[in-house]
Parts: C-alpha cells; structure tokens; sequence
C-alpha cells in the first residue's frame, strides 16, 4: 500500500510533487483549485504537463484529487445542485489533466423535503458530472462522512445506495474510507473485528472494493460525530487500530493518504513515517507495534 499525503498547491503543482518527495510520500492527493470556491481559471496545459513530468521523474505512485467542499449533490435547492454537478465535472476534468487516477468527493447534505430521495438525487448529480467532464480515465470515489449533522454517506449503506443507482458513471465509481469519519460516525477502528466488518460492509453494500484510504486519527471517541483529525497514534483509533489497515489483504496496493492538521513539513513526514513502521511491522513476523 503506497502511503501520501494531501500536499498544498499553492506553490505550484510541480512543486508540490517535490514536496511530496521530500516528506516520504510514495503517492499523494491535490485540491484541483482552491476547495472553497465554485470558479477558478482553468490549469493551464504547461503546468500540468510539468507536474506529470514531475510525477513520473519521482516515481511517485497514483495521485488523488479532492473536490472543493462546497459541492452537495443532495441539495433540495435545484440552483446550489445544478452548480454542485457542473463543479463536479470540472473536477473530473482537471484531474484528467493532472493525470490523476482518482477523484475523491463528498456526497452532500441529505434531501431536505424528502431524504428516502436523498441517494437518487446524488446519484442523477454524479451521472450528470461524468456526463458533462467527459472523461474517460479517471475513478470517481465517493468518501464516507462522519455523520455530522445533515451530511450523507456515513458509511456503506448511504454510499452503496448511491452507486447502485448510477447509471453512466456506475462502472467508474467506487468509494474511498476516510479512517476519522467512519471512526467518528460510530466503527470503533481501534479494534480489529470493526476493521472487518467495515470491510466487508463496503464490500456487500459497494459491490466494489475500498479503492483509497484516507488514514487519518481521530481526536474525539468513537461515534461521537466530531470530525477532527489526529495524528497517526495520538487519536482514539491509535497504533493499534492502525495496525489492522496493513493487516487485511483486501487492501492491498490502495493508496494511503493522510490529511493531517498541523504545520507543514514536520506533520507530513512525521505522520507518513508513523504509517511506514506499521505498514512494515505488519509484513514482518510480528505486527505488534
Ligand atoms: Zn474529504
Ligand atoms: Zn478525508
């Protein structure tokens, strides 16, 4: 499993690429444009081409893109909706520029006047982005939430609903498992069992394997709803929750990202190390670490 992390753009993406190589990563994620805001000028092909390059002369392994917060594919305002799957294929495309193998993004808000519709309504959003992007070689990931509030996807059930009713995008959809979220909205991954049946939940609500991994800790308790995100060890799920990540085969080779709070470059490095060690230790005789 290659381990990353969310690496700021703001410096430049090629730059970003280097910074990536110095914190340890093996793979890394990117916001496509700033994630607090619907409209931004469009990357420029020079830029893009230059971080490709960048990627490539690294060996870095697949790049990950995290849409803007403000999409809500749930919305019951049909502008706020219309504008979330517009902003959704302009992700999509700019990651296909990017050359990046993935498009991570939340659901949204559940369905305000009728949330049994809640799922059908993301899903026409999603289909109507992949529609509009055109794009044809990239993934697009749904993130489990924290079920804060009104937010949708809290875990398999809501994310599998959805991907069962795409239509045109169903075969290039599958899920990423944000660690701190599902922690937060109630699977205590401190112990191993939980590990499992989260495992499993996406496997029989998804149809489709987990295909990214947001490893982030958590700062409040299981089910709690509060997502805060801790450093890898020092949350609630700890090391050895975060030893079960490397221990289940059905997560081999998906990459690994952390989302780390913190200043930059120390929390990278030293949070990508700290995943390192377990991932090591799991494929030596003993992984307790
Ligand atoms: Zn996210
Ligand atoms: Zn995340």
């Amino acid at each position: 499993m290659p381990i990353g992390a969310h690496v700021g753009v703001a410096g430049g993406y090629a730059e970003a690429v280097d910074y990536a190589v110095s914190a340890g990563c093996e793979c890394m994620q990117v916001f496509g444009k700033s994630p607090r805001q619907w409209q931004a000028k469009p990357i420029d092909p020079a830029v893009a081409e230059a971080f490709r390059e960048r990627l490539t002369a690294a060996g870095m392994g697949p790049v990950l893109l995290h849409t803007a917060y403000l999409i809500n594919l749930g919305s019951s305002d049909d502008g706020l909706w219309e504008r979330s799957h517009r902003a959704l294929a302009d992700e999509l495309m700019r990651a296909e520029i990017l050359g990046a193998s993935f498009v991570v993004t939340h659901t949204g808000t559940r369905f305000k006047d009728a949330p049994e519709r809640t799922a059908a309504r993301i899903a026409e959003g999603v289909d109507r982005a992949w529609a509009e992007a055109g794009v044809t070689g990239v993934r697009l990931l749904l993130e489990n939430t924290a079920a804060a509030g009104s937010t949708f996807g809290d875990g398999p059930d809501e994310l599998g609903a959805v991907l069962h009713l795409l239509d045109g995008a169903r075969p290039y959809a599958g899920v990423c498992l944000d660690t701190c979220h599902a922690h937060a909205a109630g699977w205590d991954l401190a112990r191993g069992p939980v590990w499992q049946e989260l495992l499993d939940g996406f496997e029989r609500c998804c149809g489709t394997p987990v295909e990214a991994v947001h490893a982030n800790d958590c700062l409040f308790g299981a089910g709690m709803h509060k997502d805060r995100h801790a450093w890898i060890g020092d949350g609630t799920i700890g090391y050895e929750g975060f030893a079960h990540l490397f221990a289940d085969g059905r997560l081999d080779g998906v990459p690994v990202i952390i989302e780390m709070p913190g200043e930059v470059p120390v929390k990278d490095a030293e949070n990508v190390s700290r995943l390192k060690r377990l991932r090591d230790a799991s494929a030596g005789p003993s992984s307790h670490v």
